[in-house]
């Protein structure tokens, strides 16, 4: 004999009945999972970077879809399972969907929802540090004696020893370049960067380096704050 059930909410005998519901009224009548239509978290405009967990982050799938799987709550589903899953879209957006699993009365359920991620533009304490200036280092590009022709070579590769560590570091960065008599001054803007760039020429160019530093006043809980100067010699 055929099944008789009907769902008395849509009418629907088609499907899977939970509670005597069908399983799409089940799951509009309990709320099982709470799941946020919006998910919102500050983006950096200038470095692109967002705050999650407290921190600010290159974007990725991975760390964006634990950040949504934090924002769900599971409250009536046995052995709730989340799952998100977030894209990057091609104009710089995110597609997240949620995908919750459980048992409701011996039935396995499933079912899967889409979520809103919305960027807050700001611009981050780092970002805004380095367009005034900010520098923790100094490093002075020089020439060992008659090669100043190299020079011109080995700026971008120093710059570039410093950006790529940018990801990681938001205060790794170049942020000015003057030219002088003698060679190059570079300010930048995390001095554990310029430590470790000027470490590479080193190893690399076998460059000349020297390090020394300078008081530059007290940090707000009275910690004295050094300018550090590195110089390089390739
Ligand atoms: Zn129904
Ligand atoms: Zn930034």
């Amino acid at each position: 004999m055929q099944d008789e059930n009907f769902c008395p909410l849509c009418g629907t005998k088609k499907g899977r009945f939970i509670k005597g519901l069908c399983k799409e009224c089940f799951l509009k009548k309990y709320n099982l999972v709470e799941i946020p239509k919006t998910i919102s978290f500050e983006q950096c405009s200038t470095c692109g970077k967002t705050k999650l967990f407290g921190k600010m982050l290159v974007p990725d799938s991975k760390n964006l879809a634990l950040f949504v799987e934090k924002k769900v709550k599971i409250k009536n589903l046995a052995d709730g399972e989340i799952h998100a899953t977030v894209s990057l879209d091609e104009d710089g957006g995110f597609s997240a969907k949620v995908l919750a699993k459980g048992i409701i009365d011996n039935v396995p359920l499933s079912f899967e929802k889409e979520v809103l991620l919305e960027p807050e533009i700001v611009q981050c304490d780092a970002c805004m540090r380095l367009s005034s200036q900010y520098h923790e280092a100094i490093i002075q590009l020089r020439a060992k004696e008659g090669e100043r022709k190299e020079l011109k070579k080995m700026l971008p590769i120093l710059i570039g020893f410093v950006e790529v560590m940018h990801s990681k570091n938001s205060l790794s960065s170049v942020t000015e370049v003057s030219e002088i008599k003698e060679g190059f001054d570079l300010k930048v803007g995390s001095k554990k960067a310029a430590q470790i760039a000027v470490r590479q020429m080193k190893n690399k160019f076998n460059a000349e380096t020297k390090s020394s530093s300078v008081l530059n006043g007290v940090d707000k809980s009275g910690k004295e704050k050094y300018r550090f100067t590195f110089l390089v010699r390739v």
